[in-house]
């Protein structure tokens, strides 16, 4: 483990949750676009220098809850806005 997280960045973990894609090293939030029929393109951060595993801990926050939190609908309302800036990147 290698955390280069800023104490903002870990201040949201805390707050929003972590992010909808991640370095399973640095823990530093990954981009990740998925293309149909072809591999999804990967943007890490520029601090971020691994190759290995990414972490989407997005099903284990919508599986087995009753309703959806207050910090389940922030969540789903960051993965919207970062949907919008990736669709600008691309
Ligand atoms: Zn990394």
């Amino acid at each position: 483990m290698d955390d280069r997280r800023t104490p903002l960045e870990r201040t949201a973990w805390q707050v929003i949750g972590p992010p909808l894609y991640y370095c399973a090293e640095c823990l530093l939030r990954v981009r990740v676009v998925v293309h149909p029929g072809s591999e999804p393109v990967i943007a890490r951060d520029s601090r971020c220098t691994h190759e290995g595993e990414i972490v989407a801990p997005r099903r284990a926050t919508l599986i087995g809850k009753g309703g959806m939190s207050v910090a389940t609908k922030a969540r789903l309302k960051a993965r919207q806005a970062a949907a919008r800036v990736t669709g600008r990147d691309v």
